[in-house]
């Protein structure tokens, strides 16, 4: 069995430039970074503006499990079915952060023979977007110390600054400290933390932005604190707003590679699925739409998280509408979700499938809800039995929509092709009636009510004290009209993680809220949510090494 990392090797790569080619762009429309990546160059985003959009397709699973699902596996692998169809795709998924690569193994390009490549590459350092990201971060982050430093005209209370730094490393040592010891000549001491790059409300910002303009106006809007009387301090009172967006003007660009199977992906941004909303930039999905029929992209999590920021934060922002959704299940996660040991994954259980599968039937309900129709694509693993998959089809055939089996980590494209068939025809039948899950209208404690009671199905949320008292100065402030963004566990409706399957009439804690102005959503800590992740004990860098030739080894 040839590992990820091998199979990638092996690819047979064409110039970047002929990728660009089949999407319509010309070689004055790309910048190359090698051979085998580039970004689309401003002007040509600019120049896609007016053209009619391709249909957007939603790839998302049911409640993760350490067993693994494989949404990423499954966008590239329908994307390659659907072209192999006959269907101009293109992919759009998220960038891979370095701290979970040398933490647990696992990289963010697919899996086996449905991957995109250069795999080492988009999961190392890619084309330094997330580099980029981390300087105009910090910038701010120096100019609100240097500015205290200089007699603080703002008046910032420097208790009250919530701007932390970034970094794009697991380095638990780093989440809380003291900043500016040292005498005088360094500053004013306060508390501070780093948290990791694609948890910036920077790295949210760009993946919203419709254009560099939109962009500075984002990082401009930005709140770092307060001041003393406790009013908001933005980004734009400091100045920052220009200096970052100059450091950001080439990561707006999105990054152009292909598949193992040579078809167009787009890989732009990462913004983490919890505090922030999971899933690709706009304008690489705007971009891609105006370029070909279909588009398939991946939200973080499973689609209680996943799917419902993608609908109620990007869509709305984004003005997006998607025709079909494709469920992501594994016979195995299911088997877990009915109460399964990750030890006995490996005999046959077909009533724990059906057990499982009353999560997989509240997240069919949840996407209705939507007004979008579903297909579940069982995502198949070589031990999965025809006992436990038939229950998988009966289970679906009984809640009105289809199960496809498709083997695209095995096979390619070509074992995709059945469940791309089913998406088209979910797609061009014009069932799809988009709606958000409420208006952006709606009182921002009632948002967050209506996603634990509607989508977690929740008895009621919980609100630590202040919590509304302060949504209601968000609201007095102008801010009402926000969507909410949930920071939960992804394991569980509830705030338990060990709740697997479909628990309900559970109370959901909202511990916290912060307000990301510049990326315009209010974020509800519901539980524990780390923003800066440590390394387990034995990390995947431990035995990531060059070899000979000075190919990369134990990445994957
Ligand atoms: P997600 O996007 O849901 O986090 P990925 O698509 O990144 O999941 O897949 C996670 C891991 O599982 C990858 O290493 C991938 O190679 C592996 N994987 C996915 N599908 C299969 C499958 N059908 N059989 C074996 N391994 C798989
Ligand atoms: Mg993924």
């Amino acid at each position: 069995m040839m590992t990820d990392i091998q199979i990638a090797r092996q690819a047979s790569k064409l110039p970047i430039a002929e990728i660009a080619e089949r999407l319509g762009l010309t070689p004055a429309e790309i910048l190359p970074y090698g051979h085998d990546k580039a970004k689309i160059t401003h002007a040509a985003i600019a120049s896609l503006n007016g053209r009619p959009s391709g249909r957007l397709v939603l790839v998302t699973a049911i409640n993760p499990t350490p067993a693994g699902e494989g949404k990423t596996t499954t966008t590239v692998g329908l994307g390659d079915a659907l072209n192999r169809i006959g269907k101009r795709t293109t992919i759009c998924i998220r960038e891979a952060s370095l701290g979970p690569n040398f933490g647990m193994k696992g990289g963010a390009a697919g899996g086996g023979r449905a991957q995109i490549v250069p795999m080492e590459d988009m999961n190392l350092h890619f084309t330094g977007d997330f580099h980029a990201i981390t300087s105009a971060h910090n910038l701010l982050a120096a100019m609100i110390d240097n500015h205290v430093y200089w007699g603080n005209d703002l008046n910032i209370d420097t208790r009250r600054i919530t701007w932390r730094r970034v970094m794009d490393m697991n380095d638990r040592a780093l989440r809380d400290g003291v900043v500016g010891l040292g005498g005088p000549t360094n500053g004013f001491p306060r508390q501070s933390g780093f948290d990791i790059t694609v948890a910036s409300e920077v790295m949210a910002i760009l993946c919203l932005a419709s254009d560099l303009a939109d962009l500075q106006e984002r990082l401009g809007r930005i709140v770092i604190g307060e001041t003393f009387d406790r009013r908001p301090v933005t980004a734009r009172d400091l100045g920052a707003d220009g200096a970052m967006t100059v450091l950001l003007k080439d990561a707006m660009q999105p990054n152009l590679v292909q598949t193992l199977e040579n078809h167009p992906a787009l890989v732009h941004g990462g913004p983490f699925a919890n505090i922030a909303h999971g899933c690709n930039s706009v304008i690489a999905t705007r971009a891609a739409l105006a370029m070909s029929e279909y588009v398939v992209t991946e939200a973080g999590f499973g689609a209680d998280l996943g799917a419902e920021k993608f609908l109620n934060i990007k869509c709305r922002l984004a003005g997006l509408a998607p025709s079909a959704v494709v469920l992501v299940a594994t016979i195995r996660a299911l088997k877990m979700n009915g109460g399964v040991a990750k030890s006995d994954l490996g005999k046959e259980d077909a009533a724990a499938v059906v057990r499982g599968c009353t999560n997989l039937g509240r997240h069919i309900e949840n996407l209705h809800g939507f007004g979008l129709p579903v297909v579940v694509a069982l995502n198949h693993f070589a031990g999965d039995t025809e006992a436990e998959t038939d229950a998988l089809r009966s289970f679906c055939t009984d809640h009105g929509v289809e199960a496809v089996i498709a083997r695209h980590w095995a096979e390619g494209g070509a074992g995709a092709e059945d469940l791309a068939h089913a998406v088209t025809r979910l797609a061009e039948s014009g069932k799809a009636d988009f709606h958000t899950l409420y208006p952006d209208a709606m009182p921002l404690w009632q948002k967050i009510e209506t996603i634990c009671t509607r989508i977690y199905r929740a008895a009621h949320a919980e609100p630590a004290a202040g919590v509304r008292k302060q949504l209601e100065a968000w609201e007095m402030a102008g801010y009402g009209d926000m969507p909410v963004c949930i920071a939960k566990t992804q394991y569980s409706f509830s705030t338990d993680p060990s709740l697997r399957g479909a628990p309900g009439g559970h109370v959901i804690p909202v511990r916290e809220v912060r307000l990301n102005a510049g990326a315009g959503f209010v974020v509800a800590i519901c539980g524990e949510i780390m923003t800066m992740p440590g390394l387990p004990r034995h990390p995947a860098a431990e035995t990531i090494m060059l070899d000979r030739d000075g190919q990369v080894e134990g990445l994957f």
